[in-house]
């Protein structure tokens, strides 16, 4: 593997697990090793370290009756660790809904704990690190939406999911990067408004030219924005002096440059799903531009080779919670880790949510 990839989490200190016998430990630092599947960054000795947390997190989850969801860019102790499901967004947002129990405890940042209320408004819903945001969530309010809806009167908007509930009570439809495309171009009329990703905005644009005309906002993911499609480019350039093929495979939140570049644009399940058929089927060389935590899912998920090459980039809201985070949120939630929504912007935002998933089934 040439990727570099993130710093393991460093522990907080912010509460102290159980005590487990020795042989326990033992157990599940090896359950944890197996699973997760980078034995040099994570091996017995680091597992070990956090296998009272795994633990007792597993235990408490049973004993409370609590679905734990993680998103994909959450860390691996956290994905294999812990979470019940794990996906992108719009999965996550589905398996909330579905659940049949009555706590979800929401391992990503706010927005995703939001959807998951608005969805199932009677299930208590935690968040364990309520200050964990988001550059396209925190980029726009519901009073911004507002004010595109009295500049273009009578236009359909479709929100991407990474907004805030109050701003999904102003769409008309929600959207993720696995839906977008094809829900846009359902909408009815000649025109959209799509908040508020500039960069999922153009590719739509360049996508219904012709058909729609696409009014965007200006935001965007400080992730994602950092790639460039000149250095795909260069990379490709220095791999086939070595004689290797690359496949790059990006995220729709990247700018244009980097998709005209791209052999492969998808949500994260979907990239993950192209990686894992590719280097079955012989084409192990792999660029991924998006969030680490894509590459450390494809990592834990391949039984075949893989060379994951370049260099991926980590969200810093998503890297906020730790098992620490979980342990404390089950053990004794705090008012603010508890999402809370007024009535009237869960009944709004919820129409704009059914609406997203009408149109993608
Ligand atoms: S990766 Fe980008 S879009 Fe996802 S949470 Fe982080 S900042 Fe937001």
């Amino acid at each position: 593997m040439t990727m570099e990839m993130p710093k393991l989490p460093q522990q907080k200190g912010i509460i102290t697990p159980k005590i487990y016998s020795e042989a326990d430990i033992q157990l599940e630092a090896e359950r944890l090793s197996d699973v997760i599947q980078q034995k040099e960054r994570w091996d017995i000795e680091m597992c070990k370290t956090i296998a009272p947390m795994t633990l007792e997190i597993n235990n408490l989850k049973k004993e409370k009756d609590v679905f734990i969801i993680a998103h994909t860019y959450q860390t691996p102790d956290i994905i294999y660790g812990v979470a019940d499901e794990v996906s992108d967004s719009y999965s996550l947002s589905k398996a909330a809904r579905d659940a049949p129990q009555q706590t979800i405890l929401f391992s990503s940042v706010r927005f995703m704990a939001e959807t998951a209320k608005i969805v199932s408004p009677h299930k208590t819903v935690l968040h364990p690190s309520p200050d964990a945001g988001c550059s396209l969530s925190d980029g726009i309010n519901g009073q911004d939406v507002r004010n595109l809806k009295q500049k273009y009167p009578g236009i359909p908007v479709a929100c991407y999911i990474n907004t805030t509930a109050e701003v999904k009570a102003e769409c008309d439809v929600c959207v993720t990067s696995s839906n977008y495309l094809s829900i846009c171009e359902k909408l009815p009329g000649n025109k959209l408004i799509f908040v508020p990703d500039k960069f999922m905005g153009k590719h739509l644009q360049k996508s219904l030219k012709g058909k729609k005309e696409v009014i965007i906002y200006d935001g965007e993911c400080e992730v994602h924005a950092v790639f460039t499609g000149e250095k795909i480019k260069s990379w490709r350039k220095r791999m086939s002096i070595q004689g290797i093929e690359l496949t790059v495979l990006s995220h729709p939140e990247c700018d244009s440059d980097v998709l005209e570049e791209s052999d492969i644009i998808g949500s994260s399940e979907k990239l993950i799903k192209n990686a894992l058929e590719l280097s079955a089927n012989g084409k192990k060389d792999i660029m991924l531009i998006t969030e680490c935590g894509t590459a450390e899912r494809i990592m834990a998920e391949s039984d075949n080779e893989l060379n994951l090459i370049g260099a991926c980039v980590m969200c810093k809201h998503m890297k906020k919670t730790q098992l620490e985070d979980i342990l404390q949120a089950l053990k004794y939630p705090k008012p603010e880790q508890i999402i809370q929504i007024d009535q009237d912007i869960i009944d709004k935002a919820r129409i704009s949510l059914d609406e997203m998933f009408r149109l993608a089934e």
